[in-house]
């Protein structure tokens, strides 16, 4: 029947004047599609919920057969009151969003990317780095979703890449490529990008360098777009922003 989750808004939109549609990521149930009928009423206990990235606990009753779960009640966790001030850290929320809502199949648990991604939101919230925020976050969160990329052997002979070698991301291979690979074609990563990549995605990262170049964040947004086969539109934005 019902079931209490713990939820954090990846989107909502209006259903009618009273309800709200919800696309919520959930500990217990991965990606759960929902409606919160008259939440938007004054006399609703969930008035003043659902704002984006809310951590919730929410009660749902799914319904696998029919489209929409229904949320029946929630209770605010926690509200990240920075990322309704700062945009670039709205927008670094949002690229997670919605990376999450296109690599999470409903009803379908990620709880070690759910994981990820609070402790993402919680590190946007307390103020840092966002390019080196997200770039952590991707690399950490992309082994749970499936799309780990190969970063100690060339992902298309095998051949093992030096800490120090010039590489190139490849989505289509799923992972850094060697010159001899590449060819001629495509943008090489900084000299220092396998080095850095590996300790970011490494548990003893604190030591690594935080001045992270963009560029390996627009890389690695490159290697996601071409395995979740979209264009993300958090992408453009947070590029621009991160500028
Ligand atoms: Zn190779």
């Amino acid at each position: 029947m019902t079931e209490t989750c713990e939820a954090i808004v990846l989107g909502r939109r209006n259903f009618s004047e009273t309800s709200l549609i919800l696309t919520l990521f959930t500990r217990e149930l991965g990606r759960v599609d929902c409606l919160a009928k008259g939440c938007r009423r004054a006399s609703s206990q969930m008035r003043g919920h659902f704002d984006l990235f809310n951590r919730e606990e929410v009660l749902l009753w799914p319904r696998p057969r029919n489209g929409l779960d229904l949320a029946t009640d929630s209770l605010i966790v926690t509200e990240y009151m920075r990322l309704r001030k700062d945009f670039r850290a709205f927008a670094a929320a949002a690229l997670a969003g919605e990376i999450l809502s296109i690599a999470c199949q409903k009803h379908d648990p990620h709880e070690n990317a759910y994981d990820v991604f609070l402790n993402y939101l919680e590190e946007l919230n307390r103020g840092g780095d966002v390019i080196f925020l997200a770039l952590k976050f991707l690399l950490e969160v992309l082994p749970p979703l499936g799309y780990a990329p190969q970063l100690h052997n060339c992902a298309n002979c095998g051949k093992e890449l030096k800490a120090e070698e010039k590489t190139q991301l490849s989505g289509k291979d799923g992972g850094l490529i060697c010159a001899g690979c590449a060819g001629g074609a495509g943008k090489f990563l900084p000299q220092e990008a396998t080095r850095m990549l590996r300790e970011i995605s490494s548990p003893e990262q604190s030591a690594a360098d935080k001045k992270m170049p963009k560029r390996l964040l627009m890389a690695l947004l490159d290697y996601i777009q071409y395995n979740l086969a979209r264009e993300l539109r958090s992408a453009k934005v947070f590029s621009r922003l991160a500028g």
